[in-house]
């Protein structure tokens, strides 16, 4: 058994090649192989979003605070709140993010198909972001 006490593992800025703005994460769950589940919680500064992905075995996001956005290609922005629960079926592309003016934190729970939890595509263009 192994006892992660509060504070023990460093917060770590999100890669800037997958992320635009500041994005901060801690982890929750890091399990060794062989689990496959992961979770994290990911803090968005305000106007910071994900580029656009997918996940193999899908996600569920859990907004922990804040107010930010979450879009399905070809779909409408939806907004998401402090409470709010959000499953992205596998292979769906999206992103998710702060709003433009609120920051946004939530937790974010996925699994790992060989050894790859998310597939990286384009970033969010401001243009794209400030549509919704
Ligand atoms: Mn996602």
């Amino acid at each position: 058994m192994q006892i992660f006490k509060a504070g023990e593992r460093p917060t770590v800025r999100a890669n800037s090649a997958y992320f635009t703005g500041t994005v901060w994460q801690d982890p929750v769950v890091s399990a060794p192989e062989p689990a496959r589940v992961a979770a994290v919680t990911v803090a968005f500064e305000p106007g910071a979003r994900t580029n656009w992905h997918t996940h193999p075995l899908g996600q569920t996001l859990h907004v922990l605070s804040g107010a930010g956005l979450i879009q399905v290609w070809g779909e409408a922005q939806r907004e998401i709140r402090a409470g709010d629960t959000v499953w992205i079926p596998p292979g769906v592309k999206h992103w998710h993010g702060a709003g433009p003016e609120t920051a946004m934190t939530h937790l974010a729970i996925h699994e790992q198909q060989d050894g790859s939890a998310a597939d990286w595509l384009e970033p969010v263009t401001d243009e794209q972001y400030k549509a919704g």
